[in-house]
């Protein structure tokens, strides 16, 4: 597991040349796509991801800055002439809407589309080097957490906070504090907690099922992570550097998810 390319690191409204969440997990030479807000397809062009090698597509709810860019991906990885499958892991009612929206365009596809509902947790995909699992967050909708590791990386080793034939990598989606967070990614090499807010703004995050930057914070100190990494900004920030400030106040290790950057997990 090479790294993490942030594609979009804002909330809902886009704001600031800030998109909603994308990002990119490099596992050897397979990619993985996690969320697929609007733009997304946009932002792959910008930053050069190769969309042929896509080899899985992990959504985490169904917010619409979490997935509305999905079926214009698949849309035109198909006018592409895509011919390798194609995994999709969400959600069981996004099947639904994928099928409903190929259906009334009248459009076949030249690959196959796999969908994969999310379980409640536990094990989601397995390819030739890395698993991949899910957990529940605290959001306003059912929304998951995927833990991405290399394989060698057991969850004993993660609970143990050791990886040591590879680097594991958690996903927190869009969540409230929810310290209980911190127990389902125990030691994990590099962690993506969503910083939506602030820290005095604790009670628009309560009531709105997100999180603020020294709650974040707190999560991956529990956790015993190695990084900390930070986005889903709210669009009411055009400033991010006091993001970066309080948070890094509580967890020294922590680096703001900027778009068209790699996270090299060293
Ligand atoms: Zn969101
Ligand atoms: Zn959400």
């Amino acid at each position: 597991m090479q790294g993490v390319t942030i594609l979009g690191n804002n909330s809902a409204v886009p704001a600031f040349d800030r998109h909603p969440t994308a990002q990119v997990l490099t596992v050897r030479d397979h990619l993985y796509l996690i969320d697929c807000g609007e733009g997304t397809q946009i932002q792959i062009i910008r930053y050069k991801i190769r969309r042929s090698k896509i080899h899985r597509i992990f959504i985490s709810h169904l917010h619409g800055d979490h997935y509305f860019g999905l079926i214009g991906l698949i849309n035109s990885m198909g006018l592409l002439g895509r011919i390798q499958p194609l995994h999709v892991h969400g959600p069981a009612p996004l099947w639904e809407i994928l099928q409903l929206q190929l259906r009334e365009a009248d459009t076949h596809l030249p690959f196959d589309l796999q969908f994969h509902p999310l379980p409640d947790e536990g094990f989601v995909a397995e390819d030739a080097h890395s698993t991949v699992h899910c957990f529940r967050t605290n959001h306003r909708i059912a929304c998951w957490g995927f833990l991405f590791a290399e394989k060698g990386a057991t969850r004993a080793d993660i609970a143990a906070g050791r990886s040591p034939a590879g680097r594991t990598y958690a996903f927190c989606a869009d969540t409230k504090y929810d310290p209980e967070l911190a127990e389902k990614v125990k030691g994990v090499d590099w962690m993506y907690h969503e910083t939506t807010y602030l820290d005095d703004l604790r009670a628009n995050a309560e009531a709105r099922y997100h999180s603020t930057t020294r709650q974040a914070a707190d999560i991956a100190l529990r956790a015993g992570a190695g990084h900390l990494l930070i986005g889903h900004f709210s669009s009411k920030y055009a400033d991010l550097g006091p993001f970066l400030e309080e948070a890094s106040e509580v967890f020294p290790n922590t680096l703001l998810a900027l778009e068209g950057t790699t996270y090299l997990f060293k």
